[in-house]
């Protein structure tokens, strides 16, 4: 009878431990894709844009571009979410000075924020296997031992900001308004 009883109240314990888990996940979950995610997204997109920057000024056109921290999150919903055009992700230049370069500085100009992308990619790869593979030699001693969890955090984060990355990728080489449409569009 006694046995019984503890086994219902470790039960009773179990149960209380499983519903905190997946609370804690659901929270971290939120947390990540509504306040993480955003300014992740908006730092590759800081130095896409500043790649942009940097040829042009190396060709003696004067380039803008305005990083806003502030309004990060609002403005990177309502790029989600095509509400509006946000400014977040534009560099201002005069195109009379670009048109009046050739052709392979013209390419240079417009795929330098993709390369910047890329670049992004293959950090955010290479530190993803490195930060698992550190699991092989740590032999976690328990299936939520700390530094698990901490690197699915990590994987977690870093998985959401290459897919951003990949899919902001894609609509620069696809759509018209992409670099590579404006750049297609400028040299013909
Ligand atoms: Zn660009």
């Amino acid at each position: 009878m006694m046995q019984k009883e503890a086994g219902k109240v470790n039960e009773a314990a179990e149960n209380r431990k499983r519903i905190k888990r997946v609370i804690y996940v659901a929270a971290f979950l939120f947390l990540s894709i509504f306040y993480i995610l955003p300014y992740l997204t908006y730092t590759s997109i800081y130095f896409h844009e500043k790649a942009h920057k940097d040829v042009l000024e190396s060709y003696g056109i004067k380039a803008e571009h305005k990083p806003d921290w502030i309004w990060v999150i609002p403005n990177f919903y309502s790029r989600v979410f095509g509400i509006e055009k946000s400014e977040l992700a534009i560099t201002t230049f005069n195109l009379n000075e670009v048109k009046k370069l050739n052709p392979v500085q013209i390419k240079e100009i417009y795929t330098a924020g993709i390369i910047s992308d890329l670049r992004f990619m293959l950090l955010l790869s290479v530190y993803l296997i490195f930060i698992n593979l550190f699991l092989l030699f740590k032999k976690p001693k328990a299936q939520f031992d700390k530094y698990v969890l901490l690197i699915l955090v990590i994987d977690w984060i870093i998985f959401m900001w290459i897919l951003v990355l990949v899919s902001s990728t894609i609509s620069n080489l696809s759509y018209t308004e992409g670099d590579i449409g404006k750049l297609v569009s400028l040299l013909s």
